[in-house]
């Protein structure tokens, strides 16, 4: 089932709070979920306009009952996983409660104690993430890179019958604006005898949704195509950076593992089903050459609207730049609807075989990139493997990322008729390797 449209997602809804209406991210449509301090604990938190609704403090107001008061005390701990294993019944009379809370204007003297200024807040990963699975969804990034590897055969023959994944790791995993080393390893460049071990030299960027898991499943109890809804609290941006020379060493014959294994960025605000409702569109049909997905990965709902309206935007802040009070390059702009297989294929299949999913997982659904060069979503596309540099407008080149560059991913949903609502920043910048 996917989430109802209803008051919560009103364009006219009014917020009482000082420049929430109209925010570029966070405006009272939005209400993610997140975890953050003060300067104290971590606890629960939503985002509305730049501040942070304090949901442990709320959780202690009598200002909520039933399944709202519920969610509000499963998410006053240091994560939300036990907010996310509760699945969408308590989530949605949060968000409710919560924008009627914000909404009305005779509140305002209770909540907005509340509050706090969102620049004075850490912000954390939302939850504890028991296991971190990436896929490969995103079919014209797939074209790209099987395309340089394997001119006549880019695609392999499996790609359009099973969604194609790997187990990341996820003590990884960071929020954004964590600095990411630059990571030692093994690469063989072409000329050389011998591996060489140091610094990689081909350091990258991946544009990517990050879906959360919501409820698990039993082991041994597969998810249903139809169920798999059920089963996705929300979705954040993912940067799944990646070592291109290890990765060219290393990824035969199992798969990416050292190359990817040094950092993954996380937006860390989870923008949950609930507020992406109004988002939901058809998944693009396949052409009548293409196989039709396996029965176990076939749901006529899920095909109708189990993709989503959202515009995805990498940039690029060199230290150069930033160092001239320069803004940041756009790299790319594309649609999350590139996407070969929806977040419900992806959920279904990786529970196909029995495996469980558990509350706080992070599914990654692969690069997203557009058929067309303004839309790739690597280095490794823009630059065409490294050989054809990106000219930055200050004059400095890049096939691949030095230190001091910052990447910043950003997304925003967008519909006819409604507010838009944004992730927030994706951001991490190179730091020097330490060897
Ligand atoms: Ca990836």
């Amino acid at each position: 089932m996917i989430a109802p449209i209803d008051a919560t997602h009103d364009p006219a809804r009014p917020c009482w709070v000082v420049g929430a209406v109209g925010h570029r991210d966070f405006p009272i449509q939005n209400l993610p979920l997140g975890i953050f301090s003060a300067g104290d604990e971590r606890r629960g938190g939503i985002a509305i306009g730049d501040f942070v609704l304090d949901l442990r403090a709320l959780a202690a107001s009598r200002l909520l009952d039933g399944p709202a008061q519920a969610a509000a005390e499963a998410a006053s701990g240091p994560t939300l996983n036990p907010l996310l294993g509760l699945g969408s019944v308590p989530r949605l009379a949060l968000r409710r409660r919560v924008s009627e809370l914000l909404s009305e204007r005779e509140q305002r003297g209770r909540v907005a104690p509340l509050l706090h200024a969102a620049a004075d807040c850490v912000l954390h990963l939302p939850a504890a993430i028991g296991d971190y699975t990436d896929f490969y969804a995103g079919i014209h990034h797939a074209s790209n890179v099987g395309r340089l590897f394997r001119p006549d055969n880019p695609l392999l023959p499996n790609y359009k019958y099973v969604p194609i994944g790997y187990h990341g790791r996820a003590s990884s995993v960071r929020s954004s604006d964590t600095g990411v080393v630059r990571p030692v390893g093994q690469r063989k460049p072409p000329e050389a005898a011998v591996p060489l071990f140091g610094p990689t030299q081909r350091l990258d960027y991946e544009l990517e949704m990050g879906a959360w898991i919501g409820p698990g499943n039993d082991l041994g109890s597969p998810i249903a195509i139809g169920e798999a809804e059920g089963h996705v609290a929300g979705l954040c941006l993912l940067n799944d950076w990646s070592a291109r020379d290890i990765q060219a060493w290393e990824y035969q014959p199992l798969g990416p593992f050292l190359a990817k294994s040094f950092a993954t960025t996380v937006s860390p605000w989870i923008v949950t089903a609930e507020a992406l409702a109004p988002f939901r569109i058809a998944q693009p049909p396949r052409p009548a050459s293409e196989p039709a997905p396996l029965p176990h990965l076939f749901d006529a709902e899920d095909q109708a609207r189990g993709a989503y309206a959202i515009r995805l935007e990498a940039a690029l802040l060199t230290a150069n730049m930033r160092a001239s009070g320069l803004p940041s390059h756009p790299l790319s702009s594309g649609q999350m609807s590139a996407m070969y297989w929806t977040i419900a294929q992806l959920v279904a299949h990786h529970a196909s075989n029995g495996c469980n999913l558990r509350p706080g997982d992070l599914l990654g659904t692969g690069t997203i990139s557009a058929p067309t060069p303004d839309g790739y979503g690597s280095l490794l596309e823009i630059t065409n493997g490294g050989a054809t540099p990106l000219a930055l407008p200050n004059g400095e080149t890049r096939s691949f990322l030095q230190d001091g560059d910052e990447v910043i991913l950003t997304a925003h949903a967008e519909a006819e008729g409604f507010a838009t609502i944004g992730f927030g920043p994706c951001r991490g910048t190179i730091l020097p390797a330490r060897a």
